[in-house]
This record gives structure tokens, C-alpha cells and sequence, in this order.
């Protein structure tokens, strides 16, 4: 969908912001750059809608150059969300998220028809926000509007330069699951830049790794966290790397401990003995590591019962061990061995 080819950027003073990137977003995918400050993320990201020219390469979106694209067409077909978000003061909340559609074309009623459902669909009623303007939203708020604005001319690319960076962190989580409970639906193919690896962990189906100007590994966040490409990558990850992985692996059956083959002491004497040990505090398969350590702490025994997200049936059980097993199991074998980004001619 968006593919970068050796592509270089000097700016006028000699800079060199990117050198020679080289890497494909998958249609649908969410590729996160992450990477210290001044370490051309953001030069990357204007590239794709020509808001910066590169100096050498190219980049082509669907196949197609983009340096032979008209940039007016081209940034229809893309949404930019940027931190200092942008939102125009003198216009109300559903103005706002109207304005693209309606300078594409779309009649008035309409546009605000659709306005409203994006609104409503970032979290934010239209009856009570719509006729707000920007100055009367937290910053939180405002972050949302700006993303139903991107939203809202439909666009199959989606650019996002730290679009949660100005808001604190709790109401930071949510926004990010909100979003990407969003993508699960929309499936738009997103590039955004952050420079907090959390984050990038947390939203990337892969994680674009920047050095200086260059990416340093390309991979999905499992295997960033579980097998750094480079001493570069192993210090930005940081020691404790162990423990971020633990909230982006999932638990899957092979990781449970199973049902003893006899199954539950049924009628033996204990009537009101309960389905599972400890009810309530059961995990459904599927949830992350480091949920199911956070239950296993508190579980005296040990054992953490794990069920059936469908039908809350129990399935087996975690211990100690086997979220260990788990971890080594989510340690892909030769995963430093696959190149930082693809190979190109
Ligand atoms: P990031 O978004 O990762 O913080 P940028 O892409 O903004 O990084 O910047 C990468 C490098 O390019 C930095 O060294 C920055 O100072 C430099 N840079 C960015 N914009 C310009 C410009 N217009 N002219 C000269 N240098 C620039
Ligand atoms: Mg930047």
C-alpha cells in the first residue's frame, strides 16, 4: 500500500533527516515509528502526503509514484492528524469534522450526517458536543475530534504524528484503546509516529525502530521486544523489555495447564463445591501475559483459571511455570536474524 524505496532526506542546510529508507505498510496494517527525538520521524511521515519533498528514492502509494501524483488529489486519499491537532476556533465541533467532506462535494446535510457518526464513534455525542467549539473541549477531547476529522473524508491512509501526545497519560490509555478498538473496525492503513515505545508497542501490528534518520529493526512488536536487532534497539527497549512483552503476548490453549483427565471431583461428596476454584477471578483465554500475572499474584494457590471467552467454560490453568513457558514460547527462534526491513533492488 505504502512503499518506501531508498528513500533520503537532506534538508537545505545539509541535514540528513532519513537515509536510505526502505520499507512496506501492508493495506490495513498500523506500522508505529518510533525513535528518539530528531531521529526523522516526522520527515518520513510528510513525505507520503508531499508536504516535504524527498531528495532521493521514491514512494509509492497503491504502486503508483506519488512524486507524479497532484498533491491536492493525493492528500484526499490521505488524513493527517498531528498533535496541535489544528481544528479551526471559530468553527463549532460538527463544522469541524464536516469541513473536508463538504469542500469535496459532499451536500451540507449530509456531511454533518456523517459528522455525527464519527463523533459519536470516537466517543463524543453529537447532541451534546457538536454545537461546542474547540476552546470549550479538554485536550483529550480535542484529540478525538481531530481523529473523527481525519476520519471523515474516508481516507484509505491515515498519517498520525504523536496524536495522543497532548493528553495525560490514563486519559491516554483510553484514547489509544478506544482507537484501536476504532481500526478493528475501520481497517484504514496507518502510519503513526511516536516517540513513546509503550505506545508504539501497544497500537503497532509492527514497529518501525529509528537510529539516527535510519530504521534499526522492522517487526512486529513481540519480536522487537523478544529479539532487538541491534545493541541500539536492546538499549532503546530498554532491560525491562521482559515485562513490556508481557502485556502484548496473548495466553493460548497450549499455554494452560490442562483439566486433570478425571475432570472436576463431580459429586464427590462436596455438593457446593463451585465450577471453578476461585469464580470471579477466572482470566478468559486470549487476555495478555501480564493481565494473567497481575491474577496470578493475588491467587494463593497459584493456579489461575482460564475460560472460554464465548461461553466462560473453563479450559485449564496458569501457574508460575506456565507463564514462563509462555514467555520462551513467545521468543520466536531467529527472529534477529530477519532483516531490518525488506530487501529491495
Ligand atoms: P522527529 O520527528 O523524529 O523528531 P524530524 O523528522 O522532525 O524528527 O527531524 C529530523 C532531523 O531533521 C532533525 O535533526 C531536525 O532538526 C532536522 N530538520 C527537520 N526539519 C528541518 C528543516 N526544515 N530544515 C533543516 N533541518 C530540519
Ligand atoms: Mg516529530
Amino acid at each position: 500500500m505504502i512503499r518506501f524505496e531508498h528513500v533520503t532526506k537532506r534538508y537545505a542546510d545539509g541535514t540528513t533527516a532519513v537515509q536510505d529508507l526502505s520499507f512496506e505498510v501492508a493495506a490495513g496494517e498500523l506500522v508505529t515509528l518510533v525513535g528518539p527525538s530528531g531521529c526523522g520521524k516526522t520527515t518520513t511521515m510528510k513525505m507520503v502526503n508531499r508536504l516535504i519533498e524527498p531528495t532521493e528514492g521514491r514512494i509509492l502509494l497503491d504502486g503508483a509514484d506519488i512524486g507524479a501524483t497532484d498533491p491536492v488529489e493525493l492528500r484526499r486519499r490521505i488524513g493527517y492528524v498531528i498533535q496541535q491537532v489544528g481544528l479551526f476556533p471559530h468553527k463549532t465541533v460538527l463544522e469541524n469534522t464536516a469541513t473536508v467532506p463538504q469542500l469535496l462535494g459532499t451536500p451540507r446535510a449530509r456531511a454533518r450526517e456523517r459528522a455525527g457518526e464519527l463523533l459519536a464513534l470516537v466517543g463524543l455525542d453529537p447532541s451534546v458536543y457538536g454545537d461546542r467549539y474547540p476552546e470549550q473541549l479538554s485536550g483529550g477531547q480535542r484529540q478525538r475530534v481531530g481523529v473523527a476529522r481525519a476520519l471523515a473524508a474516508d481516507p484509505p491512509v491515515l498519517l498520525m504524528d504523536e496524536p495522543f501526545g497532548a493528553v495525560d497519560p490514563v486519559v491516554r490509555e483510553r484514547l489509544q484503546n478506544e482507537f484501536l478498538a476504532l481500526q478493528r473496525s475501520v481497517r484504514k492503513t496507518i502510519l503513526l509516529v511516536t516517540h513513546d515505545l509503550e505506545e508504539a508497542v501497544r497500537l503497532g501490528d509492527r514497529i518501525a525502530v529509528y537510529g539516527q534518520g535510519t530504521i534499526e529493526q522492522f517487526a512486529p512488536p513481540t519480536a522487537v521486544l523478544a529479539a532487538p536487532a541491534t545493541p541500539y534497539v536492546a538499549s532503546f527497549v530498554g532491560a525491562d523489555r521482559g515485562l513490556k512483552r508481557l502485556a502484548v503476548t496473548p495466553v493460548v490453549a497450549q499455554d494452560l495447564e490442562p483439566l486433570s483427565e478425571a475432570g472436576p471431583p463431580e459429586g464427590a461428596g462436596q455438593q457446593s463445591r463451585p465450577a471453578t476454584d476461585a469464580p470471579g477471578t477466572a482470566l478468559p483465554l486470549g487476555s495478555s501475559l501480564r493481565e494473567a500475572l497481575a491474577l496470578l499474584l493475588q491467587e494463593d494457590s497459584g493456579r489461575l483459571p482460564v475460560t472460554d471467552p464465548a461461553d466462560g467454560r473453563l479450559l485449564g490453568h496458569l501457574t508460575p511455570e506456565s507463564v514462563h513457558r509462555a514467555l520462551r514460547r513467545a521468543t520466536p527462534a531467529g527472529t534477529a536474524a530477519e532483516p531490518a526491513v525488506q530487501e529491495l533492488p
